[in-house]
This record gives C-alpha cells, sequence and structure tokens, in this order.
C-alpha cells in the first residue's frame, strides 16, 4: 500500500471533520491484527475507507475485507482513495444501508468492525453474530459516546443512540457466549470475543 497516499487521506478527512478512527483505538485494533492475521473482515462504516486501508495492512495472504457505506460523497471519495493507494482489489465495498445490506450477506468474518449509526448498535451485534466466524471478534467503536452511555445522559437529540449503544453492551456483556471488554480508548472501543 502507498503510506504517502494515506497519510494524505488521513489528513484530509481530519481537515473535513470525518470521524475516521482515533490514532489510540486503531493500536489496539493493530494489536489484534497482528496476532491473528484474519482472512475475512467486515466493516459496518466505511467513510472514505480509511480504517479499512490501515486493517488491510493485517490480512492474511488472500484476505480481503467488506465494508459498506451510505452517503454518497464519502461512496465516490472511498473508491479513488482505495486505488490511489492500490487496494481496490483487496477492498470491497458495499454500495448502501447497511440494514438492508447485512441481510443479503452470507459469509463468515473472522473480525468485525461496527462503526456506523449508532442507534442501529444492537441489529448491527445481530447480524454480525451471524456471520462471525468461531475466532471471530466484534470491534465496536464510539461505545462510550462521549461519556454519555457511562452518564445518567438522557435527553435531547442523541436520546435514541445512547438508548442503543446501552442495549448493545448490555447484550454483549449478557450473551452466555461472548467474552467482552469495554474499553475507555478513543469513543470507547467494545471488545467481543466468543469464548
Ligand atoms: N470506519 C471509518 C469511519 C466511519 S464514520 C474510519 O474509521 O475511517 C461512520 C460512517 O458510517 C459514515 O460515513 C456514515 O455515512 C456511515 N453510516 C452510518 N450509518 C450507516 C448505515 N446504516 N449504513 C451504511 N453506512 C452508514
Ligand atoms: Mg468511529
Amino acid at each position: 500500500m502507498n503510506r504517502t497516499e494515506l497519510e494524505k487521506i488521513k489528513i484530509k478527512a481530519l481537515e473535513e471533520h470525518i470521524p475516521i478512527i482515533m490514532d489510540e483505538t486503531l493500536e489496539v485494533i493493530e494489536k489484534y491484527l497482528k496476532e491473528k492475521k484474519p482472512k475475512k473482515i467486515l466493516e459496518i462504516g466505511a467513510a472514505v475507507g480509511y480504517s479499512a486501508m490501515c486493517f488491510s495492512e493485517f490480512l492474511a495472504e488472500g484476505g480481503n475485507i467488506d465494508t459498506i457505506e451510505r452517503d454518497e460523497e464519502r461512496i465516490k471519495e472511498a473508491k479513488e482513495n482505495f486505488k490511489k493507494v492500490g487496494l481496490q482489489d483487496k477492498i470491497n465495498l458495499y454500495e448502501g444501508d447497511a440494514v438492508e445490506i447485512l441481510p443479503t450477506l452470507n459469509e463468515k468474518y473472522d473480525m468485525v468492525f461496527i462503526d456506523a449509526a449508532k442507534g442501529k448498535y444492537p441489529f448491527f451485534l445481530k447480524e454480525s453474530l451471524r456471520m462471525l466466524s468461531k475466532e471471530g471478534v466484534i470491534f465496536a467503536d464510539n461505545i462510550l459516546y462521549k461519556g454519555y452511555v457511562m452518564s445518567d445522559y438522557n435527553k435531547h437529540k442523541q436520546r435514541t443512540a445512547v438508548r442503543n449503544l446501552r442495549e448493545y453492551i448490555k447484550e454483549v456483556t449478557e450473551n452466555p457466549n461472548l467474552e467482552t471488554e469495554i474499553l475507555e480508548v478513543g469513543d470507547g472501543l467494545g471488545v467481543s470475543r466468543i469464548k
């Protein structure tokens, strides 16, 4: 991959306030990726493709990434970016709403990165669990949402998001088949593995 291009893409995304993965969150995921070398990764929420490009460095031989994005401008930019860095054959972009696309997928994924609409996290979890391989891991970004999730915050327009993030945390921690950690890195990262 072309690292100079990747760095440019990162800077542009930050300047445009596109919520790309935070460095410390990426570090945690990279540690896992280095050890596991997954064959297939599913990402929900591509934006301009930054996190997917970072993950791709650690894929097993012949591995690939499926990522989903619904915003037309971001889709266009992500596709251009994948070409720029030379990853168009390793990263497959599904264009549209993940709520509609996920039920049509039937693959096994070694890692899932949930990073899209917070109000849909419980649904994304259900779909991810259906497709997670035995040794798989689900990472959920922004799970603590600026601290709202763990406070008594219950107001205004983020209310649905907060309720659904709490629901996600409840489901992953109470599921007897999962082992879950909620890490306070970045905006909060949920890490759930099959036991
Ligand atoms: N993973 C990216 C950042 C993703 S930002 C990175 O770290 O580089 C979240 C993205 O999810 C936004 O671009 C938004 O358009 C997209 N998104 C939100 N809800 C979605 C949905 N239901 N289906 C598809 N994309 C969605
Ligand atoms: Mg995020």
